[in-house]
């Protein structure tokens, strides 16, 4: 309750403001993922990564009245000194490539002139399933298995909630290392394991070709979100290649467009970038790419690893982060 009044408090006296004055200019980099009527109906799978629509579209309609909504092509031209972007600026981006993006985001950021960017894991949309962190979320919590054997015969106890999460971290920090082939054998090899896994109709949560299309269309950027979703900064190079160029290629292809936006998962382990990664990247042919560290994006930032700010879960929480992340605040 304190907390919240000084809260209220440095937000009404202009301090925050004043101090983000003498920060000089940024962008606030915006990461959601989904966005639902009803939240809890796929928690077993999403998780905690869900934004409600009414929610949603609070902190759209605060950022259209108190903020500069800019595209994310603008952001990339400001940071390599090109261009100018007004004060307050923040962009919208969505990682993953949920259908909901397309179905529910859309037509509540065209209605209040908000452009964003969204990103595409492009095996999941192929092959109409989930990224691999829900499959492992959802046969963690669903299993009836009492215990379960992860890396170097360690037995993990699955008897409460709080040891059913902690084995299924485990099991995101293993697999976030690991891409493509080799990938799926393990993820699959803990569902059989669990004895029990996500449902195929899930795979409808994620958008088809048609709706990456459209958006596209709609004048939004769409972007790579790599193919199977690793954390690049663990894998080796010559998996981080192929993920970073196969999916720029067939994207392209699906689209018709250039692809040159790319944002880094952080399925798991931290960083979720390297300067190698930077490098690769920029190899493949991205002209910017979003991580998940923390803070604005400055001039003479580099384009390829630029940082992104938590949008929190209520509008006067994002009202919250905005303002203290343009104060200096990595939020
Ligand atoms: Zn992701």
């Amino acid at each position: 309750m304190i907390k919240q009044q000084l809260k209220q408090a440095l937000l009404s006296s202009g301090v925050l403001r004043l101090a983000g004055r003498l920060h000089g200019k940024g962008a606030a980099i915006l990461m959601y993922h989904s966005v639902l009527e009803d939240p809890g109906s796929v928690a077993d799978s999403l998780g905690g990564m869900i934004h409600p629509r009414a929610i949603f579209e609070g902190q759209m309609e605060l950022l259209a009245r108190e903020f500069h909504p800019v595209s994310l092509d603008q952001v990339g031209r400001f940071v390599s000194g090109e261009e100018e972007l007004p004060e307050r600026a923040v962009v919208v981006t969505f990682d993953d490539g949920y259908a909901d993006n397309f179905e529910m985001a859309m037509p509540i950021l065209d209605r209040l002139g908000v452009p964003a960017a969204f990103y595409v894991t492009v095996d999941c949309v192929e092959s109409r399933r989930l990224p691999w962190p829900s499959r492992l979320r959802y046969s963690f919590r669903k299993t009836a298995r009492k215990e379960w054997k992860g890396e170097a015969a360690k037995v993990w106890n699955l008897g409460s909630e709080r040891e059913r999460e902690a084995a299924y971290l485990a099991a995101c920090d293993r697999v976030a290392m690991l891409a493509g082939a080799e990938q799926e054998r393990v993820v699959s090899h803990i569902e059989f394991d669990l004895g029990t896994m996500l449902p195929a109709e899930s795979g409808d949560l994620m958008m088809n070709w048609g709706q990456v299309r459209g958006l596209a269309q709609g004048g939004h950027i769409v972007g790579s979100h790599t193919m199977t979703h690793p954390n690049l900064a663990h894998v080796g190079v010559e998996d981080a290649r192929r993920e970073l160029v196969e999916s720029k290629r067939r994207m392209e292809a699906y689209i018709n467009a250039k692809v040159v936006h790319f944002s880094y998962p952080c399925p798991a382990l931290f960083p979720n970038w390297t300067e190698q990664t930077t490098q690769e990247s920029q190899r493949a042919g991205y002209e910017t790419a979003v991580t998940t560290s923390s803070g604005l994006a400055r001039r003479n930032d580099n384009p390829l690893a630029l940082k992104r700010v938590r949008p929190s879960k209520t509008v006067d929480g994002l009202r919250w982060n905005l303002e203290t992340a343009f104060a200096g605040k990595a939020v």
